[in-house]
């Protein structure tokens, strides 16, 4: 019996040189089926058509050369050191009188692992560079390398020689030429048969060619350039990150879609509510603020659903315009929900808004898993009833048994903490409540586009007026005492401050023992003049309120705390705040903690105290909190330090793991394929065109991005 005809859809274990260990490896990275294979591009080319005599050799030159080993092994250095020192001399012209010298610097795996044997036939890509110890002879300092066998490089059709080649990472055991090896064989076996989900009017619009030509000269370019391959900017690559970012545009174009056909509440705006928002206004709002709320305004009155994302730096003030829109909701007869990511913010929201709403007619309820069971039931029971108009609260509120008589607006604070299904099974509470999520990350725009791309925008781009800026210090070790001082100093003029501790609350095992350690410390030999308080995530419910309560008030002078004060926390009086351990922080986690402070009227000083476990990276993050305040340039660079697959964190990210598409890189063809596929769902060719492309949509999407929802 002749082997089943290879497709996309065959398992890759009936490929040639694919067993069950090298299946396994494969499914672990999510590549089970021939097609997942070859959405598996090389991460760089190297130009090996005319590979570089040895002899030719320049310094500086960064380049590939092909030798046969002479020699290699491990040698110590007088420091202790191993350094694994390697000779290959050219192979396919013996006598041309080129030797290159490789080096590894610990390259003790090498050694134990027997990695090179005189005669191997090695690539080695690198920068060839001078020996000033000896003589003028050249090396390679950690180069890159292949061994490859004879005929590999004599062989017309060889892979590995006489072209561009694909670099793949290497998954598990499986190194880039046996990666290469499948690709090949893969390509073979489908002789083309690739099926284009691209709509054919698209790609004739958009002059791109078919996803089998593509993929082809993406694994194995013809006579490409090799900068532009190295930059993902030949036209195959293009084809392929656009076909990506098509398919996530089409689904943001469909969800849209979707969207504007709902029936929402149109909310009246009536001289009677506008006169009730005005009654709670404790100050006036800046121009930001009046825009956006006329923003607001103008969607909860429409007849569509609003779903609008309110972006604004730490302490811009969100918080009070979303409870302007509140109050448009209670005073048409609805409920709303305000869910905040952590008990505290939710409790400091629950009290603001009491306080608020005091003069009108509306309750307001907390809802969150540390309140007492009776109490939560009773919660409950009055929201389904109705009898209760306002709750604020945390997951708590996603509970299958919370029901409202009729919720009219949902709103989500600091949403970014939130996994982005949560914001479905709140919305689900009601038939169509109106949406807004507020964030204080302020998200580059390529990711928001990607993470939020049918909402609409408001951005508050003006802080409240009066407020005294930041100055942010980058203390050591040694400085401890004066910091000390300095704390001691501004709390005895009347300020308050905050000592965080890097205890992240998310953490499985949560080890408080340091920051309870340092609390007494600093209660009972540093500041005994003065009342410290603690807070962390694991005290009760009733306690944290109290200690928040405690602080607000200035009963406590001095907060100590975990990253629970990250999100939200709004104290005015506190100016100083005291980071131990600044290194340890991601850039938007600082700028979230230091946004706790500068809210009131004085000048205040955020203190990172780095101890002298950093690195380059910690150091750069520090380095850029001394220089800028700006939440959307601490963004951007967090975003480039830590790239988007870890911005948000995997468990809440909701950015799809793309395979060929790199958002920062590929901005402009997400405009462009956004662009596209809105006009193709808008506006196809064919309703059978249609037809067929979101078929293959509901089907393939799932299959490789999993369930993540976008948006
Ligand atoms: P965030 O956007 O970080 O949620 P908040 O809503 O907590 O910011 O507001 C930060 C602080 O600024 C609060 O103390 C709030 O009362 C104050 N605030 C907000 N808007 C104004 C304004 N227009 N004038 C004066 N103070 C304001
Ligand atoms: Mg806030």
């Amino acid at each position: 019996m002749s082997p089943p005809e290879l497709t996309l859809s065959s398992e890759v274990k009936y490929l040639k040189g694919v067993g069950p260990r090298r299946a396994a490896l494969l499914a672990e990275r999510g590549v089970r089926m021939v097609a997942d294979l070859l959405d598996y591009p090389p991460f760089r080319y190297e130009d090996r058509t005319n590979v570089t005599r040895i002899r030719d050799l320049l310094p500086g030159q960064i380049t590939t050369v092909l030798g046969k080993v002479i020699a290699a092994g491990l040698n110590r250095t007088r420091r202790g050191t191993f350094i694994y020192e390697l000779s290959a001399a050219d192979a396919s012209r013996p006598g041309s009188g080129g030797i290159i010298y490789c080096l590894w610097f610990n390259g003790y795996y090498l050694e134990k692992n027997k990695v090179f044997q005189p005669g191997q036939l090695v690539f080695f890509y690198g920068k060839a560079e001078r020996d000033h110890y000896r003589g003028e002879r050249l090396q390679m300092i950690q180069p890159q390398f292949e061994i490859v066998a004879e005929e590999e490089t004599v062989n017309a059709r060889s892979l590995e020689v006489g072209r561009v080649v694909p670099i793949y990472e290497a998954i598990g055991a499986l190194g880039p030429k046996a990666i290469r090896r499948l690709m090949w064989t893969a390509l073979e076996g489908l002789g083309g048969r690739i099926s284009d989900p691209l709509p054919a009017s698209v790609r004739g619009r958009c002059k791109l060619a078919g996803r089998a030509s593509a993929l082809r000269l993406m694994h194995f370019p013809d006579a490409e350039k090799i900068e532009e391959l190295n930059a993902f900017r030949s036209p195959s690559q293009i084809r392929l990150i656009f076909e990506e970012l098509f398919h996530l545009g089409a689904r943001l174009a469909l969800r849209r879609q979707k969207m504007r056909a709902a029936q929402g509440i149109p909310f009246e705006i009536s001289p009677a509510v506008r006169e009730q928002i005005k009654q709670i206004l404790p100050f006036h709002p800046t121009a930001a603020q009046k825009r956006v709320l006329g923003e607001i305004a103008a969607d909860m009155h429409s007849q569509r659903p609003m779903n609008r994302l309110l972006q604004g730096d730490v302490g811009s003030g969100k918080t009070i315009v979303a409870v302007q829109a509140a109050i448009i909701a209670l005073a048409n007869g609805h409920q709303v929900a305000l869910m905040a990511p952590t008990e505290i913010l939710a409790t400091q929201h629950y009290l603001y808004l009491r306080r608020l709403l005091e003069p009108l007619p509306y309750g307001v309820e907390l809802l969150i898993s540390g309140c007492k069971a009776s109490e939560k039931a009773e919660t409950k029971r009055r929201l389904a009833e109705g009898s209760a108009h306002v709750v604020v609260g945390t997951h708590a509120l996603l509970e299958k048994d919370v029901r409202f008589r009729s919720l009219g607006l949902a709103i989500i604070d600091e949403q970014h903490r939130f996994g982005v299904m949560h914001r479905y099974e709140l919305i689900r509470k009601g038939p169509q409540p109106d949406v807004l999520v507020m964030t204080a990350t302020p998200i580059p725009r390529t990711l928001a586009l990607t993470l939020y791309g049918e909402l609409d925008f408001s951005v508050i781009d003006e802080m409240p007026p009066h407020r005294a800026p930041i100055e942010t210090r980058l203390l050591g070790e040694p400085d401890r005492e004066r910091a000390f001082d300095f704390i001691r100093a501004r709390v005895k003029t009347g300020g308050q401050a905050y000592v965080v501790y890097p205890i992240i609350e998310e953490s499985q095992k949560l080890d408080l023992r340091p920051a309870v350690r340092m609390f007494e410390q600093l209660a009972r030999n540093v500041f005994p003049q003065y009342r410290v308080g603690l807070l962390h995530g694991r005290l009760a419910s009733a306690e944290k309120e109290a200690v928040m309560l405690g602080f607000r008030r200035g009963d406590i002078h001095i907060l100590v705390s975990t990253t629970v004060v990250e999100v939200g926390v709004d104290v005015p009086n506190a100016t100083v705040m005291l980071i131990e351990h600044a290194e340890r922080f991601g850039l938007s986690q600082l700028h979230q903690l230091r946004g706790r402070i500068g809210r009131g009227t004085g000048k205040s000083y955020c203190l990172l105290l780095a101890s002298d476990r950093r690195n380059e990276i910690s150091d750069e993050r520090l380095r850029i909190m001394t220089e800028t305040t700006d939440g959307f340039k601490i963004a951007e660079m967090d975003l480039r330090l830590r790239g988007p697959g870890e911005f948000f964190g995997t468990r809440q990210s909701g950015v799809p793991a793309f395979r060929f598409a790199k958002l920062l890189r590929d901005q402009e063809i997400l405009d462009w394929a956004r662009r596209e596929a809105a006009e193709f769902i808008e506006h196809p060719a064919s309703r059978d065109e249609l037809d067929a492309y979101l078929h293959f949509l509901h089907a393939e999407w799932p299959r490789r991005y999993g369930l993540v929802r976008v948006g």
